[in-house]
């Protein structure tokens, strides 16, 4: 069916009835859109014919890689077993009971239980209203004002929206909602400009401590971070920061969460980002490389302190028609026990993530507009900088940004652009040739970049 219109007859009808996310309408309805209709590995291919590597699995979701043959299969058997049920009133199925099980071993110690959403936005605002329940049943009814951070992003519902801390994101819509409020990332580069990496991690979690202090720690519930804020820039914090964000919010009585959609799952090369980090959250939320893409499922994880005092409150009033959906549990099952059991984990902690991130530097570091080249496992990232001895950002930060992006995708190669920060996270099946290959191409297109940069006047 798919192969039945032409590329001219599938963009008009997309322009035609289909608004995407985050896009302008009419800039794209001039252009067209790029329609993807296969992908196997690392690669995807358009109706055009172009073999594009995507440097970025999706929407850094597609850990184990595209083309599975056993996830179909697993998804078959079981919509022709138990297509639907629900799990709310008293009941249960096999599928979610396996999930959930499976779940239990390979989180952190401590982490056996979980609640199931459809996504990371659905995570995020299930996670606030436990949060919000947690301290009710403690009787301690005031703390209910949640920390998110500048530039963090929590997705698009509008407890997410809210959290997250992207500003165009909060004028529309008249966000944030009451009670949340946002303190800024930890950026060295940008931020720490003065001192070494270490003293600006506690200097970033002091800004939490103050933020705390402003409130009223009687009145603050939870702090909510991305182990390394993805959509924000893969920003990856010094290694002091995390120990003593929960130091503080351990001495302050506030619930920590961190909000693992994009680093859980092995992107870091430990299973969840937290690992990287040294730290223990109360609460982490999970979606993306939980099923890998193949279906929509998000999990939020509670650790026992969590787990039995929501217990305690009797119903926890929440939940959705697709809660630990049959099918979506199915195959997320199927794709966990993948990435472990085909050690796909274990290869980027010991292999392909260290290769990435050596080689990340070796060829990003080269370039005069290129500074702050950073990574772990493969989530990596670099900053388009006006001059590296200063550190001097460009001006209307994001413009060129997108330039570079769009030299990338001109080559078939996708990276994605926040702000002016340059990031990747591939597939975790990629190869080191794979590797090898996509920073050669990518490497041609910083030469054609720095060279557009000069002619346009922009340096
Ligand atoms: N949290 C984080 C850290 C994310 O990166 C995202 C999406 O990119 C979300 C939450 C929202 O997830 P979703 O788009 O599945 O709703």
């Amino acid at each position: 069916m798919q192969n039945q219109r032409t590329t001219t007859e599938w963009r008009e009808l997309d322009a035609a009835h289909h608004l995407h996310p985050f896009t302008d309408t009419n800039s794209l309805n001039e252009q067209g859109a790029r329609v993807i209709t296969k992908a196997d590995g690392i690669y995807l291919y358009d109706s055009e014919g172009n073999k594009i590597l995507d440097g970025m699995a999706g929407l850094w979701c597609v850990n184990i890689g595209y083309g599975r043959k056993d996830l179909p299969e697993v998804a078959k058997r079981q919509m022709e077993q138990l297509a639907y049920y629900n799990t709310f009133f008293k009941t249960t199925h096999p599928a979610v009971v396996e999930l959930s099980h499976l779940l239990a071993e390979v989180a952190p110690q401590g982490f056996k239980h979980v609640f199931y959403t459809n996504s990371g936005s659905e995570s995020v605002d299930t996670m606030i209203r436990m949060v919000r329940r947690y301290w009710d049943v403690k009787g301690k009814k005031d703390k209910k004002t949640l920390i998110g951070r500048w530039n963090g992003y929590h997705g698009s519902t509008i407890g997410g929206a809210s959290l997250g801390g992207m500003t165009y994101m909060h004028e529309q819509g008249d966000l944030p909602i009451p009670g949340i409020v946002h303190v800024e990332q930890p950026w060295w580069y940008k931020h720490g400009k003065d001192m070494t990496p270490e003293e600006f991690g506690l200097a970033a979690a002091k800004w939490v401590e103050d933020k705390i202090l402003e409130v009223g720690a009687d009145k603050v519930a939870a702090f909510v971070g991305e182990p390394i804020q993805g959509a924000g820039g893969v920003i990856v914090p010094p290694s002091t920061y995390w120990p003593e964000i929960q130091r503080i919010c351990q001495k302050y009585d506030i619930l920590l969460v961190a909000d693992e959609v994009i680093c859980g799952f092995g992107r870091t090369g430990e299973w969840f980002g937290q690992q990287v980090f040294g730290f223990t959250p109360d609460i982490f939320t999970t979606a993306k490389g939980l099923s890998s893409g193949y279906q929509p499922i998000g999990a939020v994880f509670l650790n026992d302190k969590v787990a039995t005092t929501l217990a305690e409150g009797g119903d926890f009033n929440h939940g959705f028609t697709y809660s630990g959906h049959p099918v979506a549990a199915a195959v997320a099952h199927a794709n966990v026990k993948a990435l472990r059991d085909e050690g796909i984990v274990d290869r980027v902690k010991n292999d392909t993530g260290p290769y990435m991130q050596k080689r990340w530097r070796e060829v990003f570091g080269q370039f005069e507009h290129v500074d702050d080249v950073r990574g772990v496992g493969l989530i990596q990232a670099f900053t388009l900088v006006k001059n590296k001895a200063t550190r001097e950002l460009f001006p209307n930060f994001g413009e060129i940004g997108t330039l570079c992006r769009d030299i990338f995708f001109k080559n078939n190669l996708i990276m994605r652009a926040c702000g002016d920060h340059i990031v990747s996270a591939p597939p975790l099946v990629i190869s080191k040739e794979e590797i090898d290959q996509m920073l050669e191409t990518a490497a041609k297109c910083m030469v054609e970049f720095e060279k557009q940069l000069k002619e346009r006047g922009l340096v």
